[in-house]
């Protein structure tokens, strides 16, 4: 009898039950098997790295039949940034990450089991408080903060496991009568958890990462409502995953110290525990030290998102990468499947590195080269002008001068069988396409020094004469053999091999000087595509200003 008046001492005017909140959120109606999951981000800053890890991991793992939804976890109010939803919605966003349900950024949310924001649960997380103090697992304790740390300094002194457990629970079993009269004075109280939990207790769970995990049962009372009423982390996360049908929560490792607690609340309520995933953090090559330690928002640039859209990473190359960190066996699968979405791989929590995937910026460049070479002409050119318009206005004004200029340099080399891989980033394009435009030319950066200046103002006054803008592809090659075996080059390399003292070079070197005298340039996509997108006049022009320079 006591439980219920304490219950109705502490909670008078929630009058919905555990069992209302289970009828109005029922289990999800979907296929068998499929995976609920969830991103839950406390909203005290910009999305990083490591966070758009975890919520794409989430995001793989509900995959297309299941389901992912987006939770904001705002209890700590004092820690909150103004606009942060809207940031982490526009981040996840930005990298083709869409939540099928929760926040939306703008104050609204969608899905059928929500409020998915927790300052908007309160009235349901007390509820189940409600009914575990009429259990009788859970009481309020008027502990202030003086004796709270009194008690930890002698638990410190004495070496043992701090916290409010056992003889330190000093309100464990306070009656009705008297949490009255203490609340009628004005003390104020947290309520705990009555820990069922056994000094020498252990607990087993599979974890779907790091495989099975052993810990000391959870003992101490922890605190479920603050002060203000409102749930801690650990009381929220099991209300809300078990309300919103979360199947497997994967989140940060963590957290991996806090399941004994998250167990035995689950189980106190109830409520079946999900399946917990947890994700070690993304590390990184210490330069300093040789070793190995976490991704820093401090120290690493790459460690925000918005380097990512700073340097033009595109979105879909950044995904290609986070896959390539959570299963190391996706490299070769895409190696072999080299146009199909990454939907089709088959990811796997338990293929996720138990100790921390390892950050390189230079695989993600090459990775990122590799997606950009599958774009097609149009995708390229899209999503340069679309960077390009936020970070770098000379090139987008070029670009829409021209659009159909633009498009027909990007689609040199691109859509055969082996398209080129020089692009990595959209910040690289300018350099890339410079000599397209008079504006970006530089001049000649280098000529090859194999070649004599005298020859090499030879090859280009007779390239000018003899160049034919309307001649084939196939043409081109055997018309610039004609004329390295006219002014004393070999045909080929192999011809050139056989005899180096009869030639003074061979055609790649010929064709290496009408390179570079057009491009500015040694290396280039294919030469004759070059010339034909940039039209005869500029190629003259080019021709006739590298003639006679040092
Ligand atoms: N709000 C927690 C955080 O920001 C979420 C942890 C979880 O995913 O359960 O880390």
């Amino acid at each position: 009898m006591d439980n219920l008046t304490m219950s109705q001492l502490l909670f008078p005017s929630i009058d919905k039950t555990a069992a209302d909140h289970e009828a109005a959120y029922p289990p999800r109606e979907l296929k068998e098997g499929a995976k609920v999951t969830r991103f839950a981000p406390s909203p005290t800053g910009f999305l990083h790295f490591g966070s758009l890890f975890a919520a794409f991991i989430a995001a793989k793992t509900a995959g297309k039949d299941g389901v992912f939804y987006l939770r904001i976890e705002d209890t700590d109010k004092k820690r909150e940034v103004e606009n942060a939803v809207a940031g982490i919605v526009d981040g996840l966003k930005a990298f083709g990450i869409a939540p099928s349900e929760g926040a939306l950024g703008n104050g609204e949310e969608t899905g059928d089991y929500g409020p998915y924001t927790q300052s908007k649960r309160t009235s349901i997380y007390q509820s189940y408080v409600k009914e575990l103090v009429e259990q009788g697992l859970a009481y309020p304790c008027f502990m202030t903060e003086e004796e709270i740390s009194a008690v930890r300094e002698k638990q410190e002194a004495e070496k043992i496991l701090p916290g409010i457990y056992g003889e330190y629970a000093i309100y464990r079993d306070i009656t009705a009568e008297e949490a009255k009269k203490r609340i009628d004075k004005g003390e104020e109280y947290v309520v705990r958890l009555k820990s069922p939990g056994k000094p020498d207790g252990r607990i087993s769970f599979k974890d779907e990462i790091k495989g099975r995990i052993e810990m000391p049962e959870n003992i101490l009372d922890v605190v479920l409502l603050k002060k203000d009423g409102t749930p801690t982390y650990h009381f929220a996360h099991a209300v809300d995953d078990h309300l919103m049908r979360t199947t497997h929560v994967t989140r940060g490792d963590e957290w991996i110290s806090s399941v004994p607690i998250h167990l035995q609340l689950f189980r106190v309520l109830g409520f079946k525990s999900p399946k917990y995933a947890h994700i070690a953090p993304i590390m990184k090559e210490d330069a300093e030290t040789g070793g190995k330690r976490k991704l820093s928002k401090r120290k690493d640039p790459e460690a925000a998102v918005s380097f990512y859209a700073e340097a033009g990473y595109p979105a879909g190359a950044v995904n290609e990468y986070l896959m390539t960190i959570a299963n190391s066996n996706y490299e070769d699968w895409r190696r072999a499947n080299k146009t199909e979405s990454m939907d089709k791989f088959d990811f796997k929590l338990s293929k996720m590195s138990k100790a921390g995937a390892l950050f390189d910026l230079v695989k993600l460049h090459d990775v990122s080269k590799t997606y950009i070479s599958t774009l097609t002409a149009d995708d390229v050119y899209s999503a340069v002008e679309a960077w390009s318009e936020k970070y770098d206005t000379e090139l987008h004004s070029l670009l829409v001068s021209d659009t159909e200029y633009a498009r027909r340099i990007f689609s040199i080399e691109r859509g055969n069988k082996k398209p080129r891989k020089d692009i990595g980033k959209w910040s690289e394009v300018k350099d890339y396409i410079a000599y397209f435009y008079d504006e970006l030319f530089d001049g000649v950066r280098g000529w090859a020094e194999n070649v004599s200046k005298e020859d090499r103002d030879l090859i280009l006054k007779r390239y000018a004469e003899i160049y034919d803008p309307s001649g084939s592809a196939a043409d081109w090659f055997p018309q610039v053999q004609e004329l390295a075996a006219e002014l004393g080059f070999a045909r080929s390399p192999k011809e050139y091999k056989q005899a180096p003292e009869s030639f003074k070079g061979h055609a790649g070197d010929v064709a290496g000087v009408i390179r570079a005298a057009v491009t500015g340039r040694l290396n280039t996509p294919d030469l004759y595509s070059i010339m034909q997108v940039m039209g005869a006049d500029k190629v003259k022009e080019r021709i006739e200003q590298a003639i006679n320079i040092k």
